[in-house]
């Protein structure tokens, strides 16, 4: 079994194709998919949770360590420092627009609401700040 099936056949809400999903973060209470993977052409897997967990939490969460993300023969490789150029995965727009598109979701009907003249909830307002973050961390991630 790859490090990336591995991965996956632990995670719920699996979507893509080519090397690149999107998935359920198992770390934190995510409804819609936060977490992007990627399968480097080395075999090496990229994970990256956009609701801003670690991806220490999220291999932890797995049960998995840092070490599981490489394939058996480059065990020995050690994992690039966070912040790295190297640390940076490529992920393709379209994973970057299914975990946006949630959250675009949240904050469209918040502005419906609002434009209708109705007052959010505390809750709801949490909730846009919090769509509002992610979408700002994609963004980020997508260098537009
Ligand atoms: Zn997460």
């Amino acid at each position: 079994m790859t490090p990336v099936e591995k991965m996956l056949g632990m995670l719920t809400k699996v979507k893509g194709r080519n090397g690149s999903w999107t998935a359920c973060c198992p770390a934190h209470a995510d409804k819609g998919p936060s977490l992007a993977i990627r399968e480097n052409d080395d075999g090496r897997v990229l994970v990256h949770c956009f609701a801003g967990c670690e991806t220490l939490s999220v291999l932890q969460a797995l049960g998995m360590s840092m070490t599981d993300l490489f394939p058996s023969d480059s065990k020995r490789r050690e994992y690039p420092v966070e912040g790295k150029q190297s640390m940076k995965p490529a992920f393709y727009a379209t994973d970057l627009m299914r975990i946006i598109s949630f959250e675009a979701l949240v904050v469209s009907i918040c502005a419906y609401d609002m434009g209708q003249g109705k007052k959010l909830s505390d809750g709801d307002r949490e909730r846009m700040k919090l769509s509002q973050q992610r979408i700002e961390e994609a963004i980020k991630y997508a260098n537009v």
